[in-house]
């Protein structure tokens, strides 16, 4: 079966961090019409909410050690009584349990990232969108293809992102931004002013704190671990994975653009 672009419904975009993958959605979301749904943003948002409530109690209560989870969203809820607003209490709690975790540095349940991410998809009718960081793990994997059957929707594809782990520590360690007007450089590709300075505001820019190399390994090591396991599980499930080489000779938009189109016409998707 041959599809027209307009016709994609939902794609995946994977690949280990810092493989590549962001200008690869781009060519999705600038020609192909869809919108970009990040894992990230998701837990973000949700955590703005959360921090702009002002919540002044110690959100440790609401957690049950023994049941190595959170109490009833209706004994949180008789808790925090009338602190928060009622039109916002769910997003309210789903964004204390996000920050819950992510600021204890503890792992987020699938269940917990499955309820964030359906909020948001949800609102685009479960359509129309490339899904960035998610699914993650087979669990998640498993939710999504619940969701696709039940709401009539589909994934066309998952595009592969395909790096070696060298070429990716490489590339990260040489990434720099900015501070105090986040924009990004890179030593060797797009390097600031005399080595060090931003070309926007003169800032002095610096190595992010999530790119250590021992991080990097770590995120390297997840996704042996735990996302090749879901693409292999999607893949089983018929859906197709078109393979987009991360690392190309020469880059630019024309180059990734024709990476992506040429290997979804090799699976017949175009
Ligand atoms: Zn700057």
């Amino acid at each position: 079966m041959s599809l027209s672009p307009s016709n994609f419904e939902n794609i995946l975009v994977m690949g280990k961090s810092g493989a590549g993958k962001q200008p690869r959605i781009d060519v999705f979301t600038s020609d192909f019409g869809l919108k970009q749904l990040s894992t990230g943003n998701i837990f973000r948002s949700f955590m703005k909410i959360f921090n702009d409530a002002a919540y002044e109690g110690d959100i440790n209560q609401f957690y049950d050690d023994k049941k190595n989870g959170f109490i009833e969203d209706k004994e949180i809820k008789k808790t925090l009584g009338s602190s928060i607003d009622n039109s916002i209490i769910d997003d309210f709690l789903l964004g204390l349990k996000a920050h819950y975790y992510v600021s204890n540095g503890k792992y987020v349940p699938d269940s917990l990232t499955n309820m964030l991410f359906e909020s948001y998809f949800s609102k685009s009718n479960y359509k129309g969108m490339v899904l960035d960081g998610y699914p993650r793990t087979v669990a998640q994997a498993e939710y999504l293809l619940k969701l696709i059957e039940e709401k009539e929707t589909k994934i066309d594809a998952i595009i592969l992102v395909e790096n070696e782990d060298e070429a990716i520590i490489k590339r990260t360690m040489g990434r720099r931004i900015c501070p105090s007007c986040g924009a990004v450089f890179h030593l060797e590709f797009k390097p600031p002013k005399d080595g060090k300075l931003c070309t926007k505001c003169g800032t002095e820019v610096i190595l992010r704190s999530d790119d250590t190399e021992e991080k990097l390994r770590t995120r390297l090591q997840e996704f042996k671990d735990k996302t090749m396991p879901t693409i292999e599980y999607l893949s089983k499930k018929g859906i197709p994975v078109v393979k987009a080489e991360g690392n190309l000779p020469v880059f630019t938009e024309e180059a990734v653009k024709k990476s992506v189109v040429d290997g979804l016409k090799e699976s017949g998707l175009l």
